[in-house]
């Protein structure tokens, strides 16, 4: 398929940031979107990048009702000499597909999505901030538009990518974060969609970020559906503990989500010598750990921040202290690992840059 490319005037360009400290998460969008239709018996069809701006869409799309909407997150990283980046991307189309199939969903074709994708970044190149750590974060979205009612797949959809500028997640340096582990409300069920990067499990998730936000948390620690005893998720990130020398973070099961970024920090640890287990831990065990001195640190893992300390877990009544509240080293240097392969810095002893610029 042959992209049909309408560039925006020169005189209708937005003004780029000037400011990389000011840039924030999600608040700018560039020139550009790409889009892509689907109708049942004629398959995707009519690509296109036009100027960016608002879709048009029947009141009666089945997504606005029925939720058939699901989404990426990766980023494209600038390297020192200019050079521009992305990170194991091909994980992410993947992750897609996963996500459509089990929304009834139609499948992407990869290789495309990621020329696509490319063809998009390269365009909006110029829009990529230097400084380390800012980045060009990319949200690939599928969503039904078939204007009907009545719960069932829908036979049309839009796939569209846009893209923006975003700054450094730790401008002054890591923060660690304070959590508040949530006991009544959960994300995601095994058998549902918490694997899935759809928009109903963050609709899903909003009271209780809420919650905790109110009694000034700035996280919340996801535990099972069902027995309301292991640790899933944390926000919208994995998770990991190390107790004494083991690094431990929960099982994909169906309800977490598979990040790409836990898969990173598992395959590098690993490869620091370090023992990594994929297996259930329950609260009882980290509250355990931290009454007997053996949980060293924890700290969450996604895209946005690569990794996040957790400083602070507050659970039935009482609050419980991380690495006296500090950043552990194990945490730093995984960040830093994943960020010097990202930007270029270090080698990529497992292939996970391309390199599209
Ligand atoms: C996106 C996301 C993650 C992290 O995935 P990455 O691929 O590492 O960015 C973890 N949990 C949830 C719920 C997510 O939406």
């Amino acid at each position: 398929m042959e992209i049909k490319v309408t560039k925006v005037s020169a005189d209708r360009m937005k003004p780029k940031p000037t400011d990389e400290s000011k840039l924030g998460f999600g608040q700018l969008f560039t020139d550009h979107i790409f889009t892509l239709k689907y109708k049942t018996g004629k398959g995707w069809h009519d690509p296109r990048i036009e100027p960016y701006g608002p879709i048009p869409m029947d009141p009666a799309a089945m997504s606005l009702h029925y939720g058939q909407l699901i989404f990426e997150g990766l980023k494209a990283y600038r390297g020192a000499d200019g050079s521009v980046y992305l990170f194991r991307p091909w994980e992410n189309i993947r992750r897609m597909n996963a996500s459509a199939e089990r929304l009834c969903m139609p499948a992407l074709d990869e290789t495309f999505a990621l020329e696509a994708l490319k063809q998009l970044v390269v365009l909006e190149k110029d829009w990529i901030p230097r400084g380390l750590g800012t980045s060009m974060y990319i949200r690939p979205t599928m969503l039904a538009t078939e204007p009907a009612l009545g719960v069932r797949p829908a036979n049309e959809y839009l796939y569209f990518v846009i893209v923006g500028p975003v700054g450094a997640y730790y401008p002054q340096g890591f923060s660690p974060t304070k959590i508040w582990v949530e006991e009544e409300y959960v994300r995601a069920v095994r058998g549902g969609i918490g694997f899935c990067k759809a928009a109903g499990n963050y609709a899903a998730s909003l009271m209780a970020s809420q919650k905790a936000a109110a009694r000034g948390y700035t996280q919340v620690l996801w535990l099972d559906a069902v027995e309301r005893k292991y640790v899933e998720e944390v926000g919208t990130s994995n998770i990991f503990f190390l107790i004494g020398d083991e690094l431990v973070t929960p099982p994909l099961g169906g309800s977490i989500l598979p990040g790409v970024t836990r898969d990173s920090v598992i395959q590098i640890a690993k490869r620091n010598g370090m023992k990594v287990s994929e297996r259930p831990i329950s609260l009882d065990e980290i509250l355990e750990a931290g009454a007997r001195g053996t949980l060293r640190e924890g700290f969450a893992s996604g895209t946005a921040a690569i990794v996040s300390p957790v400083g602070q877990i507050f659970c039935r009544g009482k609050e419980l202290l991380i690495n006296g509240g500090k950043t552990g080293p194990v945490t730093e240097k995984l960040y830093n690992q994943i960020l010097e392969i990202q930007y270029g810095i270090s080698g990529d002893p497992f292939g996970w840059r391309l390199k599209i610029a």
